[in-house]
């Protein structure tokens, strides 16, 4: 497994004229369907040598908001899928917001209606909204009605001079519409499916297909890979493209298949987490996450753990299923095992420490991030985990007579522990400990391993199983681990609160206290 600096760009050729496009719309946080959109174009575009430009389609006004920008940018550099342009750093198709675009589509939109490809609409919100509802009612597509399309010239000619506010439609050609899909082959999308569709609203702002299609030119777009549910809109796009820019090549289109629920439904919140920040506080790391997306609708023989390096250096638009993806959490979740168990011991550390109160003392931490390294599925597993540990037991009572029985064993380990100079045991230190603790009791008490053991954890846990037992000592300081056990047998004194009277004096100064018990 690659790990470490992982998500690097490689080039691989040097295509220069291969440009892709992730164009989100700014009116929410990034989902992982998109994310998977702009994953399979940035991973084309570094293995292609081309360039990633991002385009923020922000021409909705009333539900586009500047955070939502931000939060897509920082949730695409979470993920490692960094782009040649864009809103942020600028590039030489700019600007790439389309609400800084608008002089643009307006005059395309004149050069159509020049040639009347497009005409004006006075047609009211109510009208509009009827022929909607009968066409739902009657079953037929409910495409506009193509009325204004038939007004006389001068009849247009009055109504705009006397300011009637006004959308502009696209002349839609009669008959199908067909273009190349690289996953597909050839679609076809009936003409009747389309209808005369809106290019300018009446307030002059650009319909997303519009703006798309003037744009994915304008930036010398040449491949566009994005969800099957865009078909439609490709058919639209390329009807405007072809109007606009006849000499121009259509970009190769690819489109992917959609991510349902395991319940075959659309994926949704009901479905749990369905944004990338969700999976992110969830504690997914960014490469499990990436390798999860990338597996979707691909795959590369039977390797699954792949670092973004070689998946670029695999990925072929083309060789994306056209068949949709069940999400599949306990996959995200292995896989994401994986990563943890192949990261380096001070990052997996650095986001275990993350997971914890401010102030968890150092020795806590590594102790923590060494229990749980080898089952980890998820950093927000970790306060729980923590918890289990870190927080004092209650013991029932059959436990605690069980424990006073065999309070010798209790007493013996306290004694060894209580020798050791540290406030706070290192993982081998702690596993030495429980060495002495094994040899001087099968010396002095003839007793086994589990008989010494078992105990031991039941009373410094409170359960029968957990982490490894060194690790727990180790995340505990000795004064809490003699305080857990002095609850359970008389005669053991407890530890306090690890206070210099409390912890031997030899104590190395240098390890905090303070955060201890937490
Ligand atoms: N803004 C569109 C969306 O978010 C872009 C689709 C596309 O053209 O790729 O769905
Ligand atoms: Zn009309």
């Amino acid at each position: 497994m690659s790990t470490g600096d992982d998500h690097k760009a490689v080039t691989i050729s040097l295509d220069h004229t291969v440009r892709v496009r992730f164009a989100p719309s700014p009116t929410g946080t990034l989902h992982i369907g998109s994310a998977r959109t702009a994953l399979y174009n940035f991973l084309f575009a570094r293995h292609a040598g081309g360039s990633f430009v991002v385009r923020i389609e922000d021409t909705d006004a009333a539900r586009s908001e500047e955070r939502f920008e931000q939060a897509i940018l920082d949730d695409l550099a979470w993920l490692g899928l960094f782009w040649d342009e864009g809103p942020d750093r600028g590039g030489p198709y700019g600007p790439y917001r389309q609400a800084e675009r608008l002089a643009t589509y307006r005059e395309e939109a004149n050069t159509l209606v020049a040639a009347g490809r497009a005409y004006p609409c006075f047609c009211s919100q109510e009208r509009l909204d009827g022929l909607r509802a009968a066409a739902l009612a009657a079953g037929r597509p409910a495409g506009y009605d193509g009325h204004c399309r038939r007004l006389d010239a001068a009849e247009v000619e009055r109504r705009l001079a006397a300011g009637e506010p006004a959308a502009l439609r696209f002349a839609v050609p009669a008959g199908d519409v067909t273009f190349d899909d690289v996953i597909r082959g050839p679609i076809t999308i009936a003409g009747d499916a389309i209808g005369d569709f809106i290019i300018l609203r009446s307030d002059r702002t650009p319909s997303y297909n519009f703006a798309a299609a003037v744009d994915d030119a304008a930036m010398a777009i040449t491949h566009v890979i994005r969800g099957d549910d865009h078909l439609t809109n490709t058919a639209r796009q390329e009807l405007l493209r072809r109007a606009l820019y006849p000499a121009a090549a259509a970009p190769v289109y690819a489109h992917h298949a959609m991510i349902l629920a395991p319940d075959g439904g659309k994926l949704s919140k009901r479905h749990g987490a369905t944004s990338v920040g969700d999976y992110r506080e969830l504690g997914y790391l960014p490469q499990a996450v990436v390798n999860y997306l990338a597996l979707l609708s691909w795959s590369h023989g039977d390797d699954e753990v792949l670092g973004v390096e070689r998946l670029i250096a695999a990925f072929e638009p083309g060789a994306l299923s056209a068949s949709p993806a069940i999400f599949d959490i306990e996959k995200l979740a292995w896989l994401n095992h994986q990563w943890i168990m192949g990261s380096s011991d001070a990052e997996h550390e650095r986001l275990v420490g993350e997971r914890l109160p401010v102030g968890t003392p150092v020795p806590v931490v590594a102790a923590l991030a060494a229990a749980c390294k080898s089952s980890l599925e998820r950093y927000g597993d970790v306060p729980a985990l923590a918890a289990a540990v870190l927080e004092r037991p209650t013991l029932d009572d059959d436990t605690r007579r069980v424990l006073a029985a065999v309070g010798e064993r209790l007493a013996l380990f306290a004694e060894l522990r209580r020798r050791a100079p540290q406030p706070y045991l290192a993982a081998d230190e702690a596993r030495g400990l429980l060495g002495d603790y094994r040899r001087q009791g099968k010396e002095r008490l003839a007793l086994g391993p589990r008989d010494l053991l078992m105990p031991l954890r039941q009373a410094l846990t409170g359960r029968d199983h957990g982490p490894e037992l060194h690790f727990v000592l180790a995340a505990l300081s000795a004064g809490e681990t003699l305080t857990r056990l002095a609850a359970t047998v008389d005669g053991i004194a407890a530890g306090g609160d690890d206070s210099p009277a409390a912890a031997p004096a030899a104590a190395p100064p240098a390890v905090t206290t303070e955060g201890d018990r937490r």
